[in-house]
């Protein structure tokens, strides 16, 4: 499944894509559970195994790697990134019947069926994590690509369900900083780049502060936080993921996003051999074979409307 004959940007994409679904697979286990709760039955949580409230089989993922990859696969189809390319994308996901929905994204997928219209109304109460968890697609998808390009791809996937300026600044952010691991930054010009910006703008954004994060929510300001720090203060993939994954909450979401950027960073052999095993075949066949698609096609253009 991984070659030795990759580059190092398509090592860096398919660890983004494989760290996604296994920091989704790893996290399930112990969604909404509190950190004490994750202590007293399993110590430390960091092996593979289902379970959680969802009962997954092991290896098997929710919807935060169930969307990206329905939405990277639309966009390979179409062959460019537009907002309704985004919409019917998450439309078709959700009649798939999936594990999980979040509700914002089952009012914004519910509001394009009614209307046809992709973009969900403004909302300035529902900063949720849901359109940041499935940004991975649009990034590699605008590999190449002007910043500007970029952003608005963010936008029109994420506007589908979560029109709102938390939630699309803390995507944004995610978005440049895989981006920067993919181009070899370091994690001192990500700190002084795009959190730095974040947090200028958005001050709840602060990481490493006392009391830590803990037991982070689907808020996103929840969510990155618990990213950040596991990222920022980790040197490695799986010291990234496990403290992420025990921090417990939405830790299926800030497992896959943590994932998505430490995967970036570190690259796909920088993942446990056990973590890459245990993720479920056709998923992880998924993961690769879409990263390595979506880098061959970009830069898609992405069209301001439909
Ligand atoms: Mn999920
Ligand atoms: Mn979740």
């Amino acid at each position: 499944m991984i070659s030795s004959r990759w580059s190092p940007v398509q090592r860096r994409a398919v660890g983004a894509y494989l760290g996604l679904a296994i920091g989704d697979a790893l996290g399930a286990t112990v969604e909404f559970m509190t950190p004490q709760e994750i202590k007293a039955s399993h110590v430390r949580h960091k092996e593979i195994i289902g379970g959680g409230w969802l009962r997954l089989k092991a290896g098997h993922v929710t919807d935060d790697t169930t969307m990206s990859l329905a939405l990277g696969d639309a966009l390979l189809q179409a062959g460019r990134f537009d907002p309704c390319v985004a919409a019917h994308a998450f439309d078709a996901w959700m009649r798939t019947k999936p594990v999980d929905i979040g509700n914002t994204v089952r009012r914004g997928i519910l509001h394009f069926r009614r209307t046809g219209e992709p973009c969900s109304p403004p909302d300035e109460q529902d900063a949720g994590n849901g359109s940041c968890m499935r940004v991975l697609p649009a990034i590699l998808a605008c590999h190449g690509a002007a910043e500007e390009a970029l952003e608005l791809a963010c936008l029109h996937q994420g506007r589908v369900t979560h029109h709102n300026p938390l939630a699309e600044a803390g995507t944004w952010c995610v978005a440049r900083l895989v981006r920067m691991a993919m181009a070899d930054a370091e994690p001192g010009e990500m700190l002084a780049g795009p959190v730095a910006a974040l947090v200028s703008a958005w001050p709840i954004f602060r990481f490493r502060t006392r009391p830590e994060i803990s037991h982070p929510s689907g808020f996103i300001a929840e969510t990155l936080r618990a990213v950040f720090q596991g990222f920022f203060d980790s040197d490695t993939f799986e010291e990234c993921l496990i403290k992420v994954v025990n921090l417990g909450g939405d830790a299926d979401t800030t497992g896959a996003i943590a994932g998505m950027l430490a995967g970036a960073y570190h690259g796909v052999e920088a993942i446990p051999e056990r973590w890459l095993q245990a993720l479920h075949p056709p998923v992880a066949d998924a993961c690769v074979s879409q990263a390595l698609a979506l880098l061959a096609a970009s830069p898609l253009p992405v069209m301001s409307t439909k």
